[in-house]
């Protein structure tokens, strides 16, 4: 078969990602991670084959009115704008509580909810568009009530889409964003970094997108008061955790200050679930 000229080569013969190699090497480190790494493998693979399915969306941004937007504290991405096909949502959502289930981060229970909720569009799909919602404006939106104990698998089957339209926004200057919701989501952190240069950014749950914040302050609350944030590291001073002893939430953070590295988020958020563990046994939560 020749391959039309004009024809980009299929996107499946990119290399494995670095996170698969940086995963397999901390299995053999912590056996006891084994089964989060397997899973985490397994939503990489999964996001990888979806992602060359989705359009870049938005090909023509109005830069200058989304930094207006901005301005005004309201992140960028609404709902409306995603070109979100459903039934490929539907696709990855069964997927994710598949994977789920067989790493046991689902139990039978809510497994089986999943498989009502994909079959029925009348229910999933309103679901998925008010949790984006609560995002936003979680002090006003309530959480959908189907949602309880299917978060993180709409949040991980959400994320292919939601990153692949972050990418289309990077064109969008955040610089001066200082919630500690994502500019382009809404969405809460999940983790964050410390660059080289000493600023610290958070990373998106939902979408990824990084953005400069505080170097102190908790974004869950945005108490800054220096004495009410508990930070401590791992022995190696790899990771740290910002707790704040208002909200008591905390955050988990990479310092790439003296690492070989930058933050992977796939990689990193797995490696440090025996700090989540030390967290909350201070009474802190994620
Ligand atoms: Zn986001
Ligand atoms: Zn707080």
């Amino acid at each position: 078969m020749t391959r039309h000229p004009h024809h980009p080569p299929p996107r499946t013969e990119r290399p494995a990602p670095p996170e698969i190699a940086e995963l397999t090497r901390l299995r053999a480190e912590q056996p006891d991670l084994a089964s989060a790494i397997d899973l985490q493998i397994e939503l990489l693979k999964l996001e990888r084959r979806i992602r060359t399915r989705l359009p870049l969306p938005l090909s023509s941004l109005d830069v200058g009115a989304l930094a207006a937007r901005l301005r005004t504290g309201r992140p960028i991405l609404r709902f409306e704008d995603l070109t979100l096909n459903w039934s490929d949502f539907r696709f990855v959502f069964r997927s994710v509580a598949e994977l789920m289930r067989r790493f046991e981060a689902l139990d039978e229970a809510d497994y089986r909810r999943t498989e009502t909720l994909s079959r029925e569009a009348d229910r999933l799909e309103p679901m998925v568009t008010q949790w984006f919602a609560t995002a936003a404006d979680p002090a006003t939106a309530e959480p959908p009530p189907d949602l309880a104990g299917l978060e993180a698998v709409v949040q991980l089957a959400m994320r292919p889409f939601l990153a692949r339209s972050a990418e289309a926004f990077a064109v969008v200057d955040c610089s001066a964003w200082t919630r500690g919701c994502c500019p382009v989501c809404g969405g809460e952190p999940e983790f964050a970094t410390i660059t080289p240069a000493a600023d610290r950014l958070l990373i998106c749950s939902r979408c990824t997108t990084r953005w400069r914040f505080d170097p102190l302050a908790c974004p869950f609350c945005g108490n800054a008061a220096r004495d009410r944030v508990t930070s401590f590291a791992t022995r190696d001073g790899r990771y740290r955790i910002y707790a704040c002893d208002d909200c008591r939430r905390y955050l988990k953070v990479y310092d790439a200050r003296h690492a070989a590295r930058p933050v992977l988020l796939a990689v990193d958020t797995v490696a440090t679930l025996p700090l989540d563990a030390a967290a909350m046994q201070r009474g802190y939560q994620a």
